[in-house]
């Protein structure tokens, strides 16, 4: 696990297990919250050590961006602190997560000691504002990666956890395109210190909005080239010609995982566009 401070009290953590998750810690006076967890049980307890340890506070919040096992397989190593989330996030944990962490106990035997953790608490539309030691966090609801996907904005430094919002590449199969679009639109004309991305390295101010307009060329090129498939009843086969760089993105990001993700990205907008179109 990498770390890095990307404020005076705010700490990053990066997987070097599992598609460079990361996850962050907020050290306040009053304890710490901690925003998403790492995949694999080491590295969350690395996490816990470093805050409980290092620092000598207890974490008080566990914040779920969203239900994606990645992200959650660690809140049951913060056995004390409260669990927060959007609704959504605690209903595809009931209705999914249990599935999902089951079959990943079966696969790895390091994942014996997770255990699934529910959202105590947890808000719907619009914002919730968390005040812990002088630090506000404002998180949103903002859908497209996934339904329930939040986001978590550190006021006073201006720092955006944006989790799986933002990637190296836009990823929307278990969410929605035109929700993933309007995401990104909305976040265009704010201004941020860091950004903390849900897998990869952290983006500086400079670069934040030059990343979300790549992610939008991105997201308006495969439609339009998923578009064209249809348009001229070409066989569902030619989605497979539709390579990552012609559509702007590069190939070699998370260890080239990527490309899975896009192949995905092309099949669930391929999906919805014939639907769209043949509503049965
Ligand atoms: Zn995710």
């Amino acid at each position: 696990m990498l770390r890095e401070r990307v404020a005076n009290n705010i700490y990053v953590f990066t997987s070097e297990m599992y598609a460079q998750v990361t996850a962050g810690a907020i050290v306040t006076s009053a304890g710490a919250v901690v925003i998403d967890t790492l995949p694999y049980p080491a590295e969350t307890r690395q996490i816990a050590q470093f805050i409980e340890e290092r620092h000598g506070i207890p974490v008080r919040y566990v914040i779920n961006t969203h239900y994606h096992a990645d992200h959650t397989n660690g809140t049951c190593f913060f056995r004390h602190a409260r669990v927060v989330s959007h609704r959504l996030c605690r209903e595809l944990l009931v209705s999914r997560g249990k599935v999902a962490l089951d079959k990943a106990r079966k696969s790895s035997r390091d994942m014996s000691d997770v255990t699934l953790v529910l959202p105590n608490l947890i808000f719907d539309d619009g914002l919730l504002k968390l005040h812990v030691g002088g630090v506000t966090l404002e998180l949103s609801h903002v859908p497209g990666h996934s339904p329930d996907s939040i986001m978590c904005l550190v006021s006073e430094e201006r720092v955006l956890f944006a989790a799986d919002t933002l990637m190296p590449l836009p990823f929307f199969a278990d969410g929605s395109y035109d929700d993933y679009v309007a995401t990104l639109k909305s976040l265009l004309p704010e201004s941020f210190e860091n950004v903390i991305q849900g897998h990869g390295e952290v983006i500086l101010r400079g670069e934040v909005r030059e990343k979300i307009e790549e992610d939008l060329h991105y997201l308006r090129i495969i439609r339009t080239k998923v578009e064209d498939i249809i348009n001229r009843n070409k066989p569902p086969e030619a989605l497979e010609r539709i390579d990552i760089e012609a559509c702007g993105k590069s190939r070699i990001p998370l260890n080239g995982l990527v490309q899975n993700l896009h192949r995905k990205n092309i099949q669930a907008l391929y999906s919805t566009l014939k639907l769209a179109q043949n509503p049965s």
